[in-house]
């Protein structure tokens, strides 16, 4: 789940309430690169009865892609740590570079005006898509993606950790590495081209795979736990939460919206193995 911390529009509150409305017991936050929720919200949940997780979601090179890796259960790290801000100064770098392009190209759009420009963290999404839009530059947000393509801002030209060596970071805190929803760079593929995939990742160290989630297709679902059950990895669950109302033609991903058990994930495993997460 995401908070507006990064590109959610929900308050830790408003995350707690909603997760015990809903009947969930056990919960990770996992805004992109950042780690500034846990304190809060490891006491939060506490004292309201539920189960938190230490939780992060970093993007990460591994052969032509940019991935997103979730980090759960670790203690703080400095090794990590510089590997997480590393990727948060990459995608500030990419935005940057996109902000000083269309300052060129278009008269509606500054450097300065992006800095004056007050932006409600609450609207859901990062603050450069809701600047171009409310800039007149597009006029729906999904309409600002192929400006990252059309000027060269693709993920791949920023320096983002490479996967082996985060996974290894991830593991000397102590922590596991769970590949985040596989559909977003693999849904296209069939079976085997996506165990061929599936075992790349394995070797760089990824421990776990997000088996569920909102997206995924029945093939996607049942080749990634047959995977992690054949390779000893483990199983997730991932709602994926940002807040809002789900968009016409997309899955629902509010809390709890996957009705996961706690036998049907290994989320004991997160549990136990957490120095920081109470066991
Ligand atoms: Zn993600």
């Amino acid at each position: 789940m995401h908070t507006f911390v990064s590109d959610g529009s929900m308050s830790i509150d408003e995350i707690i309430e909603k997760a015990k409305q809903r009947d969930v017991k056990i919960v990770a936050i996992t805004d992109h690169n950042r780690l500034d929720t846990w304190e809060e919200f490891k006491e939060k949940a506490a004292k309201e009865g539920l189960i938190p997780i230490r939780g992060v979601e970093i993007n990460t090179k591994h052969k032509d892609k940019v991935l997103h890796l979730l980090a759960y259960g670790f203690n703080d790290d400095e090794g990590l740590f510089g590997l997480i801000d590393q990727a948060n100064r990459e995608m500030k770098r990419r935005n940057h570079d996109l902000l000083e392009h269309l300052a060129r190209d278009y008269e509606e759009i500054s450097i300065e005006g992006y800095r004056a420009y007050n932006y409600n963290r609450r609207k859901l999404g990062w603050k450069l898509p809701h600047y171009m839009l409310d800039r007149g530059v597009v006029s729906t947000l999904p309409e600002t993606f192929p400006y990252y393509r059309k000027y060269p801002c693709n993920f791949g030209l920023y320096d983002f950790p490479a996967l082996g060596e985060l996974c290894v970071a991830i593991k000397g805190a102590g922590g596991y590495s769970v590949l985040a929803h596989p559909s977003e760079y693999y849904g296209d593929l069939g079976r085997e081209d996506l165990v061929k995939v599936l075992k790349g990742i394995r070797e760089e160290g990824v421990q776990g795979i997000e088996c569920y989630y909102p997206s995924h297709s029945k093939l996607m679902t049942e080749t990634c736990l047959a995977f992690c059950k054949e390779h000893g990895m483990l199983i997730t669950v991932g709602g994926d939460e940002h807040g809002g109302l789900p968009r016409e033609g997309k899955p629902d991903k509010s809390i709890g919206c996957m009705h996961k058990r706690r036998d049907e994930v290994d989320i004991e495993v997160l549990l136990e193995g957490a120095g920081d997460s109470p066991r």
